[in-house]
């Protein structure tokens, strides 16, 4: 559902000038720093995107889930380091708050977090709990009104710049009934960002560990009711699957240009490689595959604003738009040749990057899964 077609119009106009003027030129310096130009984050926030669906009377654009990927569909042209930072505070913690917080709750993190003053932390996974994310053992025990929170979380987005953290933990017996949710701060005593491996790509969105040594929890930093944790965090993944394609069939558009860039530009065997049909068919293929990803997206985007989409169809955008994705940089690397595999090119670094989607927020077998499931039952 577009509101608003010519306000949707001007922020569409605004987003490609910051892709364009403000975080292309941005994303080499990214890459080789492992952090975030300071001028580049300031425009994200000049620009509202770390509210992207926080609601307006918390002070974010509260846009409605067509909006959002139409704007992701702009963004995805450029590093998706940007988004990991931007979109994560109005992604999980977020989403988890606006369903099941309080209103003190709400108004306590939601604010902060629409203007980017503070970064959400997504605290699900650990070492023994990936993919099956029921088996975390993370553990939250009573203790007089509140809680005492125990483990580690690892491989945690953004964590070394948290300012939030929503985390999974075991407040009960075995099993996904057994998990809540905390919203807690980063600073209170016991809590430590611990450092973990370098990544291949995503530069600039850093990762941590994020270690709990018997940390005191006041009892209002549980958010919904004991037990439904999990069922908030998995409630957010539809939401989060239609961003990711959206945001894919971009990449593939930026990934796109770079290809027909350089068919155009070098020459073999005394033309330009666009001529040669080999090169311009595994960019015509490319083409389809990006544009079958930005309808699904659209169409599925539109579904959800009207309550009709089903949980196994965002699962199928987003297995398809990640995996075309993956597609679409290894033929766009090819037509680069040894360009392409040289440090420092802008399709060296997409590649490296864009392979994380098929594992984040799902892997692609937890999709097929979700696919699966609702055609077989
Ligand atoms: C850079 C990065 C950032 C991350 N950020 C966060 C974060 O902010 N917060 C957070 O909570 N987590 C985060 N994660 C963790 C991420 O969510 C997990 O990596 C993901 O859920 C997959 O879990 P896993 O890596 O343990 O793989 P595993 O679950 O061990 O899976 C390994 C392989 O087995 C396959 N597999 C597993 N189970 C099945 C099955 N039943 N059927 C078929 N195939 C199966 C998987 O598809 C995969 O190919 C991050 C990870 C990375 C790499």
């Amino acid at each position: 559902m577009i509101r608003d077609a010519t306000a949707q119009a001007a922020r569409l106009t605004a987003a490609r000038a910051l892709v364009e003027d403000i975080l292309v030129p941005a994303e080499a310096q990214m890459d080789a720093e492992d952090r975030m130009p300071d001028a580049a984050r300031a425009a994200l926030r000049a620009h509202g995107l770390f509210g992207l669906s926080i609601p307006e009377a918390q002070g974010g654009l509260g846009l409605t889930m067509e909006e959002e990927a139409g704007l992701m569909l702009v963004l995805g042209r450029t590093a998706p380091a940007y988004r990991a930072v931007y979109a994560l505070n109005s992604g999980g913690a977020a989403q988890i708050l606006l369903r099941a917080g309080t209103e003190a709750q709400r108004a306590r993190w939601l604010p902060g977090l629409a203007r980017g003053d503070l970064i959400a932390c997504f605290c699900l996974s650990e070492a023994e709990a990936g993919s099956d994310a029921a088996a975390l053992q993370t553990t939250a025990r009573r203790d007089g009104d509140g809680w005492r929170l125990t483990g580690r979380k690892r491989w945690v987005t953004n964590a070394p710049e948290a300012g939030m953290l929503m985390v999974m933990a075991r407040t009960g017996g075995a099993g996904a009934r057994g998990i809540s949710a905390f919203a807690i701060d980063p600073n209170t005593p016991g809590v430590s960002v611990q450092p973990t491996q370098q990544k291949m790509g995503m530069r600039g969105a850093q990762v941590a560990d994020i270690v709990f040594e018997d940390v005191a929890v006041p009892a209002d930093a549980l958010v919904g009711a004991e037990g439904d944790g999990l069922k908030l965090a998995l409630a957010g993944l539809d939401k989060v699957r239609l961003h990711l394609a959206a945001l894919s069939a971009g990449l593939m558009e930026r990934l796109i240009d770079e290809g027909r860039r350089h068919a155009l530009a070098r020459r073999q065997f005394g033309k330009p490689l666009a001529e040669q049909p080999v090169i311009a068919a595994l960019l015509a293929d490319c083409v389809a595959e990006a544009l079958a990803a930005r309808c699904m997206a659209l169409e599925l985007a539109r579904a959800r604003d009207d309550g009709t989409l089903r949980p196994a169809d965002a699962a199928a955008a987003k297995l398809f738009a990640t995996e075309a994705l993956g597609r679409v940089a290894d033929r766009v690397l090819q037509v680069h040749g040894g360009e392409g595999y040289m440090v420092g090119s802008a399709v060296e670094r997409l590649y490296r990057d864009v392979r994380l989607l098929r594992i984040l927020d799902g892997t692609s077998d937890i999709q097929r899964m979700v696919v699966a499931r609702g055609l077989l039952g």
